[in-house]
């Protein structure tokens, strides 16, 4: 078997990597899909950067990553440290704050909280607990004191908002992706399927035309609607940043685990992301906290691993992309195989059985397969065999670049480039044997497990067979 990492790599693009020879350096160093974070980069940047990631190597994924309805504090004097006990004021008003008031950017914010509603600012640092509402004000008590600076995050834990996904910001950014052609987008602060419904419309309507939805599970309220997010949804993001202010922070490592396993149930991605080797940002090493944390994400059975300020603006991004790949390769030799059974959707689809048979013909016979090949035009099938773990590297080959990119995040997954569209099973069983191994994949002696539709169709897995490969090759 080839040696490949199985669990995937996502870097966050930003001031420190978005040069052509560092993007190149944290390929070689593994990166799978590259993100460009909305929140932070302004049309013409984000544009230039997936124009050079494409130039170095198009068969990076692309995710752009929307800012959906986060809330900030406005313009402050100075930063200034708040005490506990103080009353401080949050107004809807436009002026420059200091240690008693401060303006907001949503501005129905009075008409959205109650008395004995929390907010929370800077990361969830600072806590406040509302008194009353006075017009455009919300008048609190500070309950954490901590300190406050311009443009700090704000959250409202539990809370719905009145502002939603698709803000007028992601409007604008979603114009920029049907321009720009990103491979996945993900999507902040999803509550509900709804919010997944209106982006998925949007982006059936303008574009891009291939592009996977990933909701990123930040809020109180996805996880109680998590079943209805994750069957609109291509892939989920574990966004343990803003999770660790919506719930309690000592929630954040069973939810992950939680989380990835619904997830994993339904053969949709899973990444788990923020503060993964955060000390790598300052520091030329990680602390072994971190360190563990990253095997314990691979543990969890998660898809993909993500990196934020350590790739986006960190002191050396391809040190930290080498570090996650080495943490990669040492853990997942200690996955813990599961019982197919307790991980079969309740749903008993074809796909899942084909998924289950595949896995368990590979792990009856170690030492006789050296790859599952599947031919897959939407990456459907490629899921859900990637969804059991096989122990075997997993050739999905396709004919179309964006879904060999989208690829990129599946667990084990690697895809391989085929021009062929053949109808019969038998031809399109060599074809893809034989596009596999002359990319030097496969081992001329041993057999291979090969799946897929009859006549190709997406959606419609119902072969599934070994082969012998110097039967297919010669
Ligand atoms: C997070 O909150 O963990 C996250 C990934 O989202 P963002 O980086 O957009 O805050």
């Amino acid at each position: 078997m080839n040696e490949m990492t199985r669990s995937k790599i996502v870097c966050t693009i930003g001031p420190a990597s978005r040069s052509e020879g560092v993007l190149v350096k944290m390929i070689e160093a593994g990166m799978d899909v590259a993100r460009i974070n909305m929140s932070h980069e302004d049309h013409p940047t984000a544009k230039k950067t997936l124009e050079t990631i494409r130039s170095v190597d198009d068969t990076i994924a692309v995710l752009i990553d929307l800012q959906g309805p986060k809330i900030r504090i406005g313009e402050m004097q100075e930063p200034v440290e708040l005490e506990t006990g103080n009353e401080f004021r949050i107004s809807v008003e436009d002026f420059v704050g200091d240690e008693h008031r401060v303006s907001v950017s949503h501005k129905e914010l009075p008409d959205d909280v109650n008395p004995g509603d929390f907010i929370a600012i800077n990361d969830g640092i600072v806590r406040l607990m509302v008194k009353s509402t006075e017009g455009s004000e919300v008048v609190t008590e500070i309950v954490q004191g901590g300190p406050i600076s311009s443009r700090k995050g704000v959250n409202v834990p539990g809370i719905r908002l009145s502002c939603h996904l698709p803000t007028e910001k992601d409007l604008d950014d979603l114009d920029l992706a049907a321009e720009i052609e990103p491979d996945l987008i993900a999507l902040s602060f999803v509550l509900d399927a709804d919010d997944v419904k209106r982006v998925d419309d949007i982006v059936r309507e303008n574009g891009p035309k291939n592009v996977d939805l990933i909701s990123k599970i930040e809020h109180k309220l996805a996880i109680d609607n998590y079943d209805e997010i994750l069957r609109e949804s291509h892939g989920v993001m574990i966004a343990r940043g803003d999770l660790g202010i919506e719930a309690p922070i000592e929630e954040v490592p069973v939810l992950q685990r939680d989380l990835i396993r619904k997830a994993n149930m339904w053969a949709r991605p899973s990444i788990v992301a923020t503060h993964m080797l955060e000390s790598m940002t300052h520091e030329s090493m990680p602390t072994r906290a971190e360190v563990s944390d990253v095997a314990h994400a691979i543990f969890d059975r998660a898809d993909a691993v993500m990196l934020s300020g350590e790739t986006a603006m960190g002191h050396n991004p391809p040190a930290a992309v080498s570090l996650m790949n080495r943490i990669i390769r040492r853990a997942e030799k200690r996955i813990t195989p599961v019982d197919p059974m307790d991980i079969t959707s309740p749903k008993k689809m074809i796909v899942e059985v084909i998924g289950n048979l595949v896995y368990n013909t590979v792990s009856l016979l170690p030492d006789k397969i050296d790859g599952i090949v599947t031919a897959t035009r939407s990456g459907f099938t490629a899921r859900w065999i990637s969804k059991f773990r096989p122990p075997t590297n997993i050739y999905a080959v396709a004919r179309d670049a964006t879904v060999m990119r989208r690829l990129r995040l599946l667990w084990g997954v690697h895809s391989v480039k085929y021009e062929q569209d053949l109808d019969s099973v038998d031809d399109l069983v060599k074809e893809a044997v034989r596009t596999v191994f002359h990319q030097g994949l496969l081992d001329i002696g041993k057999d291979i497990v090969f799946t897929s539709g009859v006549k190709h169709i997406p959606g419609r897995t119902n072969v599934v067979g070994i082969f012998h490969v110097k039967d297919l090759v010669s």
